[in-house]
């Protein structure tokens, strides 16, 4: 990567040199509950036939489907019932003609038998509390069962060597489910990303001190490890370097071991130069003017790790929405490619804006906005209030972000605009 000052690029291209800098990270063996989230390495495949016999859907009385045929309330059949079989045990009995076995959901079918009778079909329900479930042995059956009544059959879920989950699949709690089904504790999924913060400025404070006069709260570290967290990543917090070559260098050190460092602030054009000369003796950056709003400014580079590992550097700007922004923009890509993911597209919709959206400098605008839906079914769009990219408030307000095209200078009230959704659970 040359250290040049490029002109504005758009966004896409940002994203597409920031992308070819990542790659999907190793495999490791995780229990089933802990890769939650965690992409799968390797194709799943069935050990076994689920269900690995043919078994009873309801709970009632396995039977010959031709003994019930023609059975009505008027004329019930009365069968003898021979045995009572629970989930999880085989009968020994064979079911011969006009004998039925009291059978429990998952129990697998005796043999002889070729449907099941649900209890709300038999004289079961008509016993009293206290009293035995069936009468003298035998039990009424009130409707004729056709062959395969009520039977889950052996292999209809999956069949033995089928694949049942492909390799790339995210693991979500169905997976868990699915992998946990076929007797599996642990899978082998992509390591999550460790991604080292490191905020910077004389003026920026940990929370939890004391607030010197002038001084601020960091909030963009903090802001920016819980995205990691919420993306898939480990954040690491390096703390906060003073804007000094020697303390910059130094806390960086700390971050070569994780996969990718991001720090904050410093990136604006006046002050880069001290952060410039800590990245070219230790690697190599290059420094965008990206065509968006907010977060017009942003590095990227790599630096070298003692190991001689080039370690991704993603610079976002000092200003807490735009480091939000720009995060949720590039970190959030990288962090899904290093798991292994290629579904980092937030899904949008088109709203029907309430406010203007004015765009007047010719930068694809990400404004702060709620979208709920109408009760006419249509979705629309508010601001969540000034958009001024150090007013953090109106981020935590909205639950998604308008894509205002470069080329477009107005959104107006009524309008259909594109939006992005960060919190669609939100959205009403
Ligand atoms: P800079 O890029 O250093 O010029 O910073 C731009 C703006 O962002 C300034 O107002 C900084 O005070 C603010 N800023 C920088 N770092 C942080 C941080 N970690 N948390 C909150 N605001 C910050
Ligand atoms: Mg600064």
């Amino acid at each position: 990567m040359t250290q040049s000052v490029s002109s504005m690029i758009s966004v896409e291209e940002a994203r597409e040199r920031i992308l070819a800098f990542f790659s999907r990270l190793d495999v490791e063996r995780k229990a089933l509950l802990d890769a939650l989230g965690q992409v799968l390495a390797e194709d799943v495949v069935a050990p076994f036939d689920i269900p690995p016999l043919d078994n009873t859907a309801m709970d009632g009385y396995a039977v010959r489907a031709a003994d019930t045929t023609g059975a009505s309330e008027a004329a019930a059949r009365e069968l003898r019932v021979v045995a009572d079989l629970a989930a999880g045990y085989i009968s020994e009995t064979r079911i011969g003609p006009g004998e039925a076995i009291r059978i429990m959901t998952g129990a697998p079918m005796p043999p002889g038998s070729d449907a099941v009778v649900p209890f709300e079909e038999t004289d079961e329900p008509l016993r009293a509390v206290g009293e035995a479930p069936t009468r003298g042995g035998t039990v009424r059956v009130f409707k004729g069962a056709g062959p395969g009544a009520n039977i889950r059959y052996r292999a209809e879920d999956v069949r033995h060597g089928q694949v049942i989950i492909p390799a790339g699949r995210v693991v979500r709690a169905s997976e868990v489910g699915v992998l946990a089904s076929i007797g599996l504790s642990e899978v082998n999924v992509y390591r999550r990303p460790v991604v080292a913060i490191l905020s910077t400025g004389d003026e920026v404070t940990e929370p939890g001190q004391p607030l010197l006069p002038g001084r601020i709260y960091d909030s963009n570290a903090h802001g920016i490890a819980a995205m990691v967290l919420k993306f898939g990543g480990i954040p690491k917090l390096l703390g906060i370097a003073k804007d000094t070559v020697d303390d910059l260098t130094r806390k960086i050190h700390k971050g070569l071991a994780a996969d990718m460092i991001v720090t904050s602030a410093g990136v604006s054009r006046g002050d880069f130069d001290m952060v410039k000369d800590v990245l070219a003796r230790e690697g190599a950056i290059d420094f965008w003017t990206v065509r968006m709003k907010p977060g017009k400014p942003l590095a990227f580079g790599a630096f070298r790790a003692p190991d001689g590992r080039s370690v991704p550097h993603l610079g976002l700007p000092g200003n807490p929405v735009s480091s939000m922004v720009s995060f949720e923009l590039f970190g959030r890509p990288a962090i899904f490619k290093m798991l292994g993911r290629d579904d980092w597209e937030r899904p949008t919709l088109r709203a029907i804006t309430r406010d203007a959206v004015v765009n007047t400098d010719a930068r694809r605008f990400y404004a702060r906005c709620i979208v709920s839906k109408g009760k006419d079914g249509r979705y629309y769009a508010d601001l969540t209030g000034p958009q001024g990219s150090g007013i953090l408030t109106s981020m935590s307000a909205a639950n998604a972000l308008t894509i205002i095209p470069e080329d477009q200078p107005q959104a107006n009230p009524g309008e259909e605009i594109d939006v992005m959704m960060l919190d669609w659970e939100q959205a009403p």
